[in-house]
């Protein structure tokens, strides 16, 4: 119901009104003057429900213009350009992105990845040629060119680059006249106040006095509609239709996508009793299940316009201070200016946010944005301001449910990622405190009994989770890392205020989701373990931050490092009891705990912050105990035991103790490993244990580490006497090997700067060249394995290229990535127990490096450890454990045990491990005596003892019995050699001579042995592979039948092979028609396997049937007027195809043979199946088969009907020596056209008016009467043979395949439901058969290649069945009909026959070879009597005459139409045929005019003459141009008439058209055409020549071509139709799109713009502003648009995900758009950012895909391999 008391629009005048206004400023109170004016005219304005753009024309006229007058004084345009003008050019850029805008970042150059460019400078500056990454904007945020802060270098694009002088800061309020300034000054500030005044009332039905209109208020509400999170667009689109009287779904989808969008909306306009009624249903019906209702207010239709005026006063507002800086200045002081209350408007403004809808949070945002960001003094004022009140913005943030770009709290980003304000922010106002003390207070309120945090998902409030957005201020107000000179006093103190509250963050965090293991019973559930994670991810960036801050200052560091150590000691537990253990005589008092049976956590953020500390020591010369770091509690061996317990309880759980716990502590221990997180986690803990170990002695440390391994038993030598009591040996086994591993690990791992002599470099190559020893990667996959590289301060790129080699894909042509190869020098890096390794990339590492050693055929095949760096001298001391006591002794156990016959808790896997501990020890033993150190004496202790060392190894050397790898015993003789050369080194060497003697002979030895062995091998192998190869026999014997042949191509026996067909055509030029028709011979398939039942059959008309699998679709790849929607398919009339070809039906086959009846039991089988599975799981198939789809059995091509074979046509004619007949086509056009004259004649007199095709057949002998008596015998004769033929008698099954191939055609071609009986059946299988010869020609034309020999046989069987079918199918339809068909074909272009209709109305809009293809067909049936047919199209003379007519009326065409195709640009075809550049070079010659084109040229000019055209002129060609265009245009027809007679009359294709050929000579011999084109229409009577000027008179041609207005013709040659074109850069093609709107929703912006590839229109996609309706049936924009342009099929780009859509129907599937970046991958949802560029090579792949019909096809593949994509409405998108 509209509001009927409209309120009448009052008057005034405008200079009383400014007179009053200008008074009241002097006095110093102008609101109470605007609240005047704006309380009546606000109301008039505003309140009326005005259409949109009444409603701006009355804002303006007597709201805003009134306002700029006030302000200006004179015309407000003068003023404002005067204002402008002294403006100081801008040299920041500034410029805010919508949504989908394209950014770009320099990685060389921006100061964080926040820093980014707009399109505009990006392409103007120097970061172009710098490494960037692309991006596309959410929206909101601005272009950084020109901000100094946020460049390294080039902090200017060309256009923003700072003129010479306007350096000198001036306050620009100063460049402003005074009394401007005055009235400004006055008018922002009432503006203001009135704006909070009205924004801040919290009243629906009344508003502060002097805004209220005077008297009663009127009864006119308004309820309006407020979003929320909760429900969804369906609930609210349901609920509105029933609220609110008379709502369509509409009208419903239109308020639900305006609340979406701005938030709120008013839906409902009256009395307040109906609008309180309708605010009282969707209350009801939205809090039905318990859930919160949708938010509803009834509001007064005063408070609402009002509201609405300050919206568009806010805007107003804007645009007035963008014009000029000293308005701009002017506006943010007053805005910042604190009132009587303290509180500037500014501030009550922010503090309101949260209470404000979404559009008028939106647009106070862009003012306080537009005024404060773009002045650099104001932007100051506000950080602080913003940080004065950031925890109750971030309260309020907290309890609001709005996402956070549309809170107030999203303004943080654009103030403390400003390295200047942050510092100043730090320095001055306690940032870091102010961000965490919030922070804190909502992790008290998760906090459990133990005071750690517990983050349970069962908790659902999502206030946590927002909270954890000031993590990121937290992020980036420590992004400006100060160098040690930037330190003050000042600073550290607000630093290390905010370091002990992140201490505190960390501290609750230190031991989140403790485990504890299970004995006895599984877990009943699942643990919560991700919120922990969620968390800990989130603070990784803050971690890093703050230990680098503390690493650049002194003071700074040691505090720092006292807080944390301090905070430690406070986790501690410290009623842990402690026991002492001896081991090799060394006694250690040790904690005592059980990792068996007491909790463990895997969250140490402390211990780990602490460890993370702690490597900068060395930078400033501290060291454990040292006075500065006195602090207490500081045990070295009580902080490794958070991390010891977290290494034992992972390798308790890999040896299998912790199986009851589930797949949670399998995840926690997967992510504490994975890339994302082990920085922060398990790399900290390595660390910490490499702490622990330089500053405890090497023995005691050790004995800590076996005691909490549980070991302390295992390293007796006792302990391998069994006693058959310890039942546990194998987990003990397992944990001996996993303490080895940590051994290596904590002695080899040096890659951390600080801890070892390496750089970040080094660390970063190492990870490269670690991942790259498991095979040669993509640039993707590793950078997804390596860390983020925002948290690195090496390059990523840098490190590659430093270590690895690209090698670009190897097959040219093919779309691929190429992978990096690890540089040779770099394989002797590899360390199997690199510790980021997991078992499987170890384990498949090692593999590859030994398979590449053998390759290399070198003789050495040892993967040695490799030489670790020198430990930093802090660190020096962890090497000690290699000549430990401790260590030794447990190396010579492992040694012994190896050696021993039997040992119960020895493994190999213990043996390599402490062979690469050896290893590593010789290493550092030769570095100790080349750095003359000979403190170190590994060679001594491993000597001493009995046996000692050397002797173990020989003796494991000379007799590996108990060794299985063939790697192990390489590495032992490798290990045996390098002892021996170092304990050479040593001046401690006693015996060279032995020992050398002793190992090459024990080498030799070891050869033989192994000759031996291998020797053995060999045989056995040998009889293994006998007896397989017996096995395999056997099999093959007993399945025979399954070997024979599967494969489709060698199953089938085609009548003739390409061989033959050269051969006859030696002999002479086989001719296809007329008179002189050459001898036919067998092709097409004419023997076949049926792939079900594996039985050979011949092909025959009066046996078993045969079929193909097949597919039928509409199509309109073709169409030459892509603007025209496909006709509806109910309403088609096929008979004539229009010319523009802009729908038609397509068929095509996998090429694999079945029998009928096979195919039928199959077919039954699926759907039986389908059926039972339908009624569980609805869409759960890749097909459809209620659209009879089915999977070919053997190939599973996609298939939705089967294609009779029929045999060879001419085998069904028994007479095949057809009469000589001796006819003139003259005579034969005219019996023609006397019959249907004649039978129009009789449609006059027949009564039936209702009937569509008014034709009365009349029979032959009527027809011949009315003959000269030579020419009525012959013509008679002509017709005679219809009667001899015997394909009345085809099988009954062929028939039934027929008729059901003719019926799934006419459904599927025409989009219709099936009907047997219906007329247009024949006419669609004619149709398919052309439409898909056409597509074919077209095909091979854009390939350049020939038409017969270069297709798959696949296709080539596909047409020969098609042709072959479409010349029988008149067999299974009423003769009646084929007679009418073929009457009104003949009238159409014999008589008046076009031009009635729709469509087609005049000669040019015909398309002449459907035309030939169905006339063919139809002709025999013309004076067939009966009602069955016994005919086919085979007379050679009538097919002769056909072709020779209907080509005259295609030249006829191309001759009207010769003019468009010259400059026809729309012709850019996407191959052409001929080069048109051809022409340019001989044009300056003067070609000669023979007779043929003399001949043709007077015909044009006749023809054209006649048509209308306009007197030559110099558009007209030359004779021999034109002769040159005609065989040009008509070469196509020629091409597809050829196919169409091969496979009719079965004569051999000669030699000449097996090669790509662009003369048209070889084809009309072919097709027994004259080569000289004018002698079809001279000589041939005057009946020809008068149908011509029939053709050229029509009224209809005359407009078509001539007028503009109409329907648009098409040029000869068909171009050849492609997909649009793609820039080359993406980037551009973002920028492009990023203008597009929704066009449903005025100019709002589009989440998904996706562009059809075909026309390149864009639509809104997967939308409800945009959906419509199909069929009942709900569609997306993309779908609705793929029905139209695409007849269901379609292929479109969705811009901003870099990706493409492909649609069939209500199925579809993404692949990647064919954009790669210069390592060839592409970037499917934009998520690496790289430069992309276009893939020719891939583009033309799917322009392929789409022009051979294969969208349909890739889609039911994709679903089935990606069994996901089921669950996608794709009809929504
Ligand atoms: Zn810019
Ligand atoms: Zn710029
Ligand atoms: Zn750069
Ligand atoms: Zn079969
Ligand atoms: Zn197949
Ligand atoms: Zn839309
Ligand atoms: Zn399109």
């Amino acid at each position: 119901m509209a509001m009927k008391n409209v309120i009448a629009t009052p008057e005034y005048r405008q200079d009383t009104l400014l007179e009053e206004w200008w008074n009241s400023c002097e006095k110093g109170n102008l609101l109470p003057a605007l609240k005047k004016h704006w309380r009546i005219f606000v109301l008039s304005v505003f309140g009326n429900n005005h259409d949109p753009g009444k409603e701006e024309r009355l804002a303006h006229k007597f709201l805003f213009r009134p306002m700029e007058y006030f302000l200006c004084r004179q015309d407000p345009e003068v003023v404002f350009e005067e204002l402008k003008a002294k403006n100081m050019p801008s040299q920041l850029c500034g410029k805010v992105f919508k949504t989908g805008e394209p950014t770009y970042s320099c990685r060389d150059c921006a100061n964080d990845p926040t820093c980014v460019l707009c399109i505009d400078c990006f392409q103007n500056g120097a970061h172009k040629n710098h490494r960037y990454k692309m991006n596309t904007s959410g929206g909101g945020g601005y272009c950084d060119c020109g901000d100094q802060e946020a460049w390294t270098s080039h902090p200017f694009c060309n256009l923003h680059s700072p003129n010479e002088v306007n350096q000198d800061e001036k306050n620009p309020i100063e460049t402003l006249p005074v009394d401007l300034t005055d009235r400004a000054s006055a008018l922002f500030m009432a503006a203001l106040q009135y704006i909070v005044e009205v924004l801040t009332w919290n009243q629906c039905d009344n508003l502060p006095s002097d805004l209220q209109v005077e008297g009663e208020l009127n009864d006119t509400y308004i309820t309006m509609l407020f979003n929320d999170e909760v429900h969804t667009f369906d609930q609210v689109i349901k609920t509105l239709q029933r609220a609110v009287k008379h709502c369509t779904a509409q009208q419903a989808r239109e308020f639900a996508t305006l609340v979406d969008r701005e938030g709120r909306a008013t839906v409902y306009r009256g009395c307040f009793t109906s609008c309180e009624q309708c605010r009282t249903i969707i209350d009801q019906s939205t809090s039905r299940h318990g859930s919160k209702p949708l938010k509803v207010q009834v509001m007064h239709t005063v408070v609402v316009a009002h509201q609405t005026f300050c919206l568009r006063l806010m805007v107003w507002l804007q645009k007035m201070i963008e014009k000029s800086d000293g308005l701009r200045r002017l506006f943010c002081l007053l805005s910042m200016k604190p009132q009587e209350d303290g509180k500037s408007l500014m501030e009550k403004l922010l503090l309101h946010d949260t209470q404000l809808w979404k559009v008028a949070r939106i647009l106070s945002h862009q003012l306080l944005m537009a005024g404060v960001l773009m002045d650099q003094e104001c932007k100051k004022q506000f950080a602080v301001i913003f940080t004065k009140w950031y925890p109750n913005v971030m309260r309020d943030f907290a309890r609001d449910d709005h996402d956070h770009e549309v809170c107030v709290a999203s303004l943080s980003v654009q103030i403390y990622t400003v390295p200047s304000l942050a510092r100043m922010l730090v320095t001055d106002h306690d940032l870091l405190d102010v961000i965490l003390v919030p922070f804190l207070a909502a992790c008290e309120e998760k906090k459990n009994a133990n005071g750690v945090l517990s983050l349970s998902k069962a908790d659902r409030t999502p206030s946590f989770k927002r909270a954890c957005f000031m993590l990121y201020d937290l992020k980036y107000a420590l992004l400006c890392k100060p160098t040690s000179d930037e330190w003050s006093d000042k600073l550290r103190e607000s630093f290390l205020r905010g370091h002990q509250s992140f201490l505190k963050l960390l501290k609750m965090m230190q031991g989140m989701d403790e485990v504890k293991r299970q004995t006895g019973m599984h877990l009943e559930y699942e643990p919560e373990w991700e919120g922990a994670f969620n968390l800990q991810m989130r603070v990784d960036d803050v971690i890093s931050s703050f230990t680098e801050w503390c690493s650049t200052d002194r003071t700074v560091y040691i505090e720092a490092y006292k807080q944390a150590a301090q905070m430690l000691s406070q986790c501690r537990d410290t009623t842990q009891k402690s026991e002492q253990h001896t081991v090799c005589g060394h006694t250690v008092k040790c904690l005592k705990y059980d990792v068996q049976s007491q909790p463990v956590s895997i969250h140490l953020p402390l211990s780990r912050y602490l460890a993370g500390l702690h490597v900068y020591m060395g930078d400033y010369n501290l060291q454990f105990g040292c006075p500065e770091l006195n602090v207490q509690g500081l045990d070295p061996v009580k902080m490794i035991e958070p991390p010891l317990k977290v290494q034992v309880l992972i390798a308790q759980s890999q040896a299998g103790l912790w199986r009851r716990n589930g797949y949670a502590l399998l995840n926690q221990i997967y992510f504490y490993h994975n890339v994302k997180c082990r920085q922060e986690m398990y790399d900290k803990d390595i660390l910490m244990l490499q702490i622990g170990a330089s500053a405890v002695d090497s023995n005691e440390f050790l004995i800590h580490l076996l005691n909490r391994y549980g070991l302390l038993l295992w390293i007796r030598p006792e302990y391998d006497v069994p006693t058959g009591q310890d039942d546990n040996v194998r987990q003990t086994i397992m944990l001996a090997e996993e303490f080895l591993n940590l051994l290596l690990i904590i002695l080899g791992e040096r890659y951390v700067p600080g801890l070892g002599q390496v750089t970040h470099e080094d660390t970063l190559k190492r990870e490269v060249i670690h991942l790259l020893c498991i095979s040669p990667m993509s640039n993707s996959e590793l950078s997804k394995n390596l860390p983020d590289s925002t948290n690195l301060k090496a390059d990523i790129e840098d490190a590659i290229h430093a270590v690895a080699n690209f090698r670009k894909p190897t097959s040219v042509g093919t779309a691929g990535s190429g992978k990096f190869e690890l540089k040779n020098e770099c394989y002797k890096e590899f360390n199997p127990y690199f510790y980021h390794y997991c078992r499987t990339d170890q384990s498949q590492a090692e593999e590859t490096q030994i398979k590449r050693k053998k390759e290399e055929k070198s003789a050495n095949h040892t993967l040695p450890p490799p030489v670790p760096p020198k430990f930093t001298p802090q660190f020096a001391q962890i090497s000690n454990l290699l000549q430990s006591d401790v260590l030794v002794h447990i190396l010579s156990l492992i040694l012994q045990r190896s050696v021993a016959v039997r040992s119960r808790s020895w493994s190999e896997t213990q043996l390599d491990r402490v062979l690469h501990l050896i290893g590593l020890a010789l290493h550092e033993q030769r570095r100790n005596i080349h750095e003359g150190n000979h403190n170190f004496d590994f060679i001594g202790k491993a000597l001493k003892g009995e046996p000692n060392f050397t002797q173990l190894l020989e003796s494991l050397v000379t007799d590996p019995k108990n060794i299985s790898h063939d790697s192990t015993k390489d590495l032992l003789s490798w290990i045996l050699q390098k002892f021996i050369e170092v304990r050479q080194m040593t001046s401690s060497a006693e015996a060279n001579g032995p020992v050398e003697q002793l190992a090459s002979s024990s080498k030799e030895e070891n050869e033989a042995a192994k000759k031996r062995k291998a020797r053995l091998a060999a045989k056995r192998k040998e009889k293994i592979i006998a007896k397989i190869s017996q096995m395999q026999q056997n099999f093959i014997r007993d399945n025979a039948d399954l070997f024979e042949s599967t494969d489709a191509d060698s199953s089938l026996t085609r009548g003739t092979s390409e061989m033959d067909i050269s051969e006859s055509a030696h002999h002479e030029t086989p001719v296809a028609l007329g008179k002189y028709q050459s001898l036919p011979c067998s092709i097409g398939i004419t023997k076949a396997t049926c792939i079900l039942c594996q039985e050979e059959q011949e092909i025959s008309h009066n046996s078993r049937a045969m079929v193909l699998a097949g597919f039928v679709q509409r199509s309109t790849v073709m169409s030459q007027c892509k603007s025209r929607n496909p006709t509806d398919g109910e309403n088609l009339d096929p008979l004539f195809t229009s010319s523009d070809l802009h729908v038609g039906s397509f068929t095509n086959s996998c090429g694999h043979t079945m029998h009928a009846d096979c195919w039928q039991s199959f077919f039954q089988a699926i759907l039986v199946k389908e059926r039972r599975r339908l009624s569980r799981i609805p869409h759960s198939l890749s097909y459809n088969i209620v659209q009879l789809e089915y999977l070919c059995p053997l190939c599973e091509s996609l298939s939705n009907t089967v294609i009779p074979l029929v045999p060879a046509l001419h085998s069904l004619v028994t007479d095949s020596d057809l009469c000589d007949v001796n006819l003139s086509f003259g005579d034969w056009l005219d019996g023609l056209q006397k019959t249907v004259k004649n039978a129009t004649k009789q449609e006059s007199t027949s009564a039936s008016k209702g009937d569509p095709f008014p034709f009365l057949p009349s029979s032959l002998s009527s027809i011949t009467k009315m003959m000269a008596d030579s020419v009525a015998s012959n013509f008679q004769l002509l017709w005679q043979y219809v009667n001899n033929t015997k394909g009345g008698r085809f099988s009954e099954s062929l028939m039934e395949m027929m008729k059901k191939f003719a019926k799934d055609v006419y459904s599927f071609g025409l989009g219709v439901d099936p009907d047997d009986m219906n007329h247009r059946v024949s006419i669609v299988a004619w149709n398919t058969c052309a439409y898909t010869i056409i597509n074919l020609e077209q095909y091979l034309r854009y390939e350049n290649k020939p038409l017969f020999g270069a297709s798959p046989s696949r296709n080539v069987d596909c047409i020969n069945a098609l042709v072959k079918f479409a010349a029988v199918c008149s067999h299974i339809m009423p003769q009646e009909v084929i007679k009418k068909h073929c009457l009104r074909l003949l009238s159409g272009l014999l008589s008046n026959g076009l031009g009635e209709g729709d469509d087609p109305q005049c000669i040019i809009d015909v398309d002449m070879f459907h035309y030939l293809v169905a006339v063919t067909m139809a002709l025999p049936s013309l004076y067939t009597e009966g009602t069955t047919a016994s005919n086919l199209p085979l007379n050679s003379l009538n097919n002769q005459y056909i072709l020779e007519l209907v080509l005259t009326a295609h030249i006829v065409q191309v001759m009207l139409l010769h003019d468009r195709s010259q400059d026809g640009e729309e012709g850019k075809g996407w191959v052409l045929l001929y080069d048109r550049s051809q022409d340019g070079e001989e044009g300056g010659m003067e070609m000669e005019n023979d007779a043929d084109s003399v001949a043709l040229m007077s015909m044009y000019t006749e023809i054209r003459r006649k048509a209308g055209c306009l007197p030559p002129s110099n558009n007209d060609p030359l004779p021999w141009q034109l002769t040159r265009h005609i065989k040009r245009a008509v070469l196509p027809f020629l091409r597809c008439a050829t196919v169409l007679y091969h496979n009719l009359t079965g004569v051999p294709i000669p030699a000449q058209l097996q090669e790509w050929t662009e003369e048209v000579e070889p084809f009309c011999s072919y097709l027994s055409l004259p080569t000289s084109f004018s002698e079809l229409f001279l000589n041939q009577g005057e009946l020809l020549e008068r149908v011509v000027n029939q053709w050229c008179s029509s009224d209809v041609l005359r407009s078509r071509l001539y007028s503009a207005s109409s329907r648009s013709v098409v040029s000869y040659p068909l171009p050849v139709n492609h997909l649009i074109d793609l820039p080359d850069d993406y980037s551009q093609l973002i920028n492009q799109i990023s203008s597009f709107t929704c066009p449903s929703s005025k100019g709002n912006d589009s989440q998904l713009p996706t562009m059809c590839l075909v026309c390149g229109l864009v639509v809104c996609s997967q939308s409800y502003c945009c959906q419509t309706e199909i069929k009942d049936m709900k569609v997306g924009a993309a779908t609705e648009h793929t029905y139209r342009c695409g007849a269901g099929v379609g292929i479109l780009l969705r811009v901003r995900e870099c990706q493409i859509v492909l649609l069939a129907g209500t199925k579809g599937c993404f692949i990647p758009a064919p954009y790669v970046d210069s390592y060839g991958e592409t970037d499917q949802g934009l998520r690496r950012g790289n430069p992309l560029h276009l893939c020719k090579d891939s583009y033309k792949n799917l322009q392929k895909m789409w022009f051979t019909h294969c969208i349909p096809e890739t889609v039911a593949h994709n679903i089935e391999s990606h069994m996901n994509l089921m669950s996608i409405h794709w009809q929504h998108l």
